[in-house]
């Protein structure tokens, strides 16, 4: 249970004094919908509003605050005119000027003859000064009402600056006083605040420098969430190792029979990361271990292979894909394989008739059915294994830690290998699963010809299809992707749609389109006759990312490519390059590119490297460039910064690994404290993994 003192911090935000059901749905789209939210929410400018002394010395072109005394309201001779309000002070005079002014706030406001401050953007316009709508009209003895400095934040459209600045500061005035969770000496070393004064410092910047990410405060809230994130991890981690393990030793005999029916040889990545896996299947202790490697490197057979030694043990193995796709996909790869070593296999999906998914609940309860490939059906509560010893699961990043759990939990201390398609550099791993075993699979199967990759304007669209016609004539199958519009489904699906009918009519009976709101079924069918040849090009929009497999398509077509992620558009290029065809793959971009966006598509161009090119993607990510991270299912961080802030990563990791390790369960003084500190970046599920949680 979350502790009491966190309660205002997780109340909605319409709890926050003016904050009505109209602000929140604004606010919950900059920050969050929660107070806590707010307080994340750090400020990326400032404006100064200390006092100038007189208009003669206030600069113009920016924000300043001048006391001055009314001199007469000039009203509009038309309503298309502004309002004006002529001041003045020793110096000199300026206009206030507003737009569809009301006339009687004004003229409260703005009495003739009195003094007042105001705060505004200070323009010349000809000879005149002049403020527009200025920000703050006040009496000279609520001068302290303005804050001298003022932090902004990021924006979004209906909001002011104001109202978004007044709700953080409510929110962050509710932060209670919290027991120190960082290590004392850490702490000390690190010169850092509190978590209080932190969160209070960051909201108040005083120059720009107090913007930047080194800072003191902004470094120790880093911290803290990065020690949220690593802890959470480690406890998960540490509770697993202590359930008991089991030693799974296969005799080979089925392997065997299925590296004979292959119709290669596996790569050397390939047999080590089976004869790691092995190792640690046969081991007393849990395996929980990462098997890592690019789109195509051939993850699926080593998956295969490890979920028959358990079969050879006598027990089960199960595989848990994210996708219906990927899991019929996965099966179909799968199904002639154990057919030749002659184990059975079901399929398990949300879309089974009843009577289908009765007998392989059976079997799989009573063990007949030895290997269950499935969706998130393979989880639900009905499903019972004889004895499962082995879960796969096949990551796409698609799965928090704890559905992943929810398989493990149905066998006997099971052991866990999960699958990952984005080479994930080794500091966004570590955010992603804390400290694990990894089994990378770095070479490529042979026979793999490279993609030939090409970036074109959009406004060469004629050649495009041109281009495309001759693929299409010569028999070649393409796939076409639409851009990712914004968050929005609705909007990316009717730019598909609108591609889709266009296409339809260039290449009659010859496109299909797929897209993440189609029907299981309908969509399976699309594939389908896409793999079959019998259309030629498939619109989709990024549903096709994860993992479809048809060798036979060559040519992928990227529209927008500079709205996609570094590793989204790798990727999306891995599905093609599968066969023996040659491939090319084509980024269609609006000109003119960014200075990210050029980068990006230059470096795709330049290599096919996975590991590269995540590299590179988190370090041009690092540069400000986060499209594509909401799809990825990598955890995001809100005050954290995984380039600048690598070193703090690196000390929470193995301050993780020091308390999980000495305070497994979190009862010293300091374990409570971090208890609160799970709390307060929402790992919930972590803190339920330890004996008093
Ligand atoms: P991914 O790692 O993307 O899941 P898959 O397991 O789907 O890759 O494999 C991609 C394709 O490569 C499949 O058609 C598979 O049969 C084939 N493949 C796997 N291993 C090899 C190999 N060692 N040599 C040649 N082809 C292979
Ligand atoms: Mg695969």
């Amino acid at each position: 249970m979350r502790p009491q003192i966190l309660f205002p911090l997780f109340a909605p935000v319409t709890a926050l004094p003016g904050i009505g059901p109209r602000l929140a749905k604004l606010i919950e789209k900059v920050a969050g919908d929660k107070v806590v939210s707010l307080c994340w929410h750090l400020p990326t400018g400032l404006v100064d509003r200390r006092l100038c002394a007189t208009m003669a010395e206030a600069p113009t072109d920016r924000v300043v605050t001048l006391t001055v005394t009314v001199d007469g309201h000039v009203k509009p001779h038309n309503p298309r005119q502004p309002y004006k309000v002529r001041c003045r002070d020793l110096s000199g005079f300026l206009h206030l000027v507003f737009f569809n002014a009301h006339t009687d706030y004004l003229t409260k406001a703005l009495p003739v003859g009195e003094m007042r401050v105001v705060s505004g953007r200070l323009e010349r316009f000809g000879s005149e000064l002049q403020i527009t709508h200025p920000d703050y009209i006040v009496p000279v003895d609520q001068a302290e009402s303005i804050p001298p400095i003022e932090a902004i934040y990021p924006m979004t459209a209906g909001l002011t600056p104001k109202l978004l600045g007044k709700a953080v500061r409510e929110a962050v005035a509710r932060a209670p006083d919290l027991a120190e969770w960082i290590d004392p000496h850490y702490l000390r070393r690190q010169a850092w605040p509190g978590w209080q004064p932190a969160l209070q410092a960051a909201h108040a910047p005083s120059d720009e420098a107090d913007l930047t990410p080194t800072t003191a405060p902004r470094q120790r809230l880093a911290f803290d969430e990065l020690l949220a994130n690593q802890l959470a991890l480690a406890l998960v981690r540490v509770h697993q190792r202590r359930l008991p393990g089991r030693s799974v030793k296969g005799n080979g005999k089925l392997a065997a029979k299925v590296l004979a029916a292959l119709p290669f040889k596996l790569t050397g990545s390939q047999e080590g990361a089976i004869a790691e896996i092995k190792a640690d299947m046969a081991s007393e202790s849990r395996m929980l271990r990462l098997l890592q490697g690019d789109v195509g490197s051939g993850k699926t057979v080593v998956a295969l292979l490890a979920m028959l030694t358990a079969v050879e043990a006598g027990s089960q193995a199960a595989l848990l894909a994210p996708t219906e796709i990927l899991a019929r996909q996965h099966y179909a790869t799968i199904e002639p394989l154990l057919a030749a070593a002659g184990v059975r296999g079901a399929i398990l999906t949300g879309r089974d008739k009843a009577a289908a998914r009765e007998a392989v609940l059976s079997g799989l309860a009573s063990g007949e059915i030895p290997i269950a490939v499935g969706t998130h059906a393979l989880v639900q509560e009905d499903v019972t294994f004889n004895d499962l010893a082995l879960a796969v699961v096949d990551e796409q990043h698609r799965f928090g830690v704890h559905q992943r759990l929810s398989l493990a939990a149905k066998g006997r201390a099971a052991d866990m290998l999960v699958m990952t398609a984005t080479p994930i550099p080794r500091t966004l791993m570590m955010t992603a699963y804390g400290d694990l075993d990894v089994s990378r699979l770095i070479d490529k199967p042979a026979g793999r010809q490279p993609i030939d990759t090409r970036a074109l304007p959009l406004e060469r669209f004629d050649e495009v299809i041109a281009g495309l016609r001759r693929a299409v004539g010569a028999g070649a199958r393409a796939y076409w992707v639409c851009p990712l519009v914004d968050e929005s489904e609705v909007v990316d699906l009717a730019a598909a749609e609108q591609r889709y009918a266009e296409l339809a009519e260039i290449f009659p009976s010859k496109v299909g389109l797929v897209h993440g709101r189609m029907k299981g079924a309908a969509r399976d069918d699309v594939m389908a006759e896409f793999a079959a040849g019998k259309l030629q090009v498939l619109v989709a929009t990024t549903v096709i990312e994860v993992g479809v497999d048809i060798p036979a398509a060559s040519v992928m077509i990227i529209e927008h490519a500079e709205r996609f992620g570094l590793a989204q558009l790798h990727q999306l290029r891995g599905r093609v390059g599968r066969g023996s065809e040659r491939s090319s793959c084509l980024l269609l971009y609006q000109a003119p590119l960014g200075e990210t966006a050029k980068a990006r598509l230059s470096i795709l161009r330049e290599t096919d490297d996975g590991f590269r090119i995540a590299e590179e993607d988190l370090r041009l990510r690092g540069a400000g460039e986060l499209l594509g991270t909401r799809q990825s299912g990598l955890p995001e961080f809100r005050l954290a910064d995984i380039v600048l802030h690598g070193e703090l990563l690196a000390a929470a990791r193995d301050d993780a690994r020091m308390i999980v390790e000495r305070d497994p369960d979190l009862a010293t003084p300091r374990g409570v404290a971090l208890r609160t500190l799970l709390y307060l970046f929402e790992q919930d599920a972590a803190v339920r993994t330890t004996r008093a949680g």
